[in-house]
């Protein structure tokens, strides 16, 4: 009973992060990879949750986000990305090993429930977010392969920044580089 409970158990986990990521609009090449469900139960996911739910539901089907740069090309994609980088570093969804196998061994169920708690913390606490779920799960993990992009502190104040790996200058935070104002 206990390998029946166990197997029952893990199903109904894969179920429920499966949908938590249909909600946050992950792709159905995403949900695959994290869930290890085929594409037809994905579909059929798609169809019960559209029949219990009235909301629209943005379902994405092309290419996911591929660029690294994208995180750090405006003051505004470096603040949220770094928001992003510190709720998954603060509740474990980035792994403390960094390597280019970590995208083979990055998904699994246990972090994609950490990955949405980071995503949807982020969401709650920026109002109108520049960074999509998908940017999530690349920034995550850009950050585990450490080849692109790496997680700084800041000079100034020693908060987490989202950097190039291969940037020589000195990381600072939004609040750091902003130009001091007079009292
Ligand atoms: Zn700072």
């Amino acid at each position: 009973m206990r390998i029946y409970d166990d197997r029952y158990n893990r199903e109904r986990l894969r179920f429920h992060v499966a949908l938590r990521f249909i909600r946050l609009e992950a792709r159905t090449q995403t949900i695959r990879r994290w869930t290890g469900l085929t594409d037809d139960r994905i579909r059929k996911l798609y169809r019960s949750y559209l029949a219990d739910d009235a909301r629209p539901l943005v379902r994405h089907r092309g290419k996911s986000p591929h660029r690294a740069a994208l995180f750090l090309r405006s003051a505004r994609a470096r603040r949220e990305s770094a928001l992003l980088a510190s709720l998954c570093r603060l509740l474990g969804a980035l792994p403390e090993q960094r390597g280019p196998q970590c995208s083979l061994t990055l998904p699994s169920l246990r972090r994609a429930e950490l990955l949405c708690q980071a995503y949807e913390t982020y969401r709650a606490l920026v109002g109108e977010a520049l960074l999509t779920f998908e940017h999530a799960v690349f920034l995550l993990t850009t950050l585990a392969q450490g080849a692109e992009l790496a997680c700084g502190r800041c000079h100034g104040c020693h908060a987490l920044v989202v950097i190039d790996r291969w940037s020589l200058g000195e990381p600072r935070c939004s609040v750091c580089t902003q130009p001091a104002t007079d009292p």
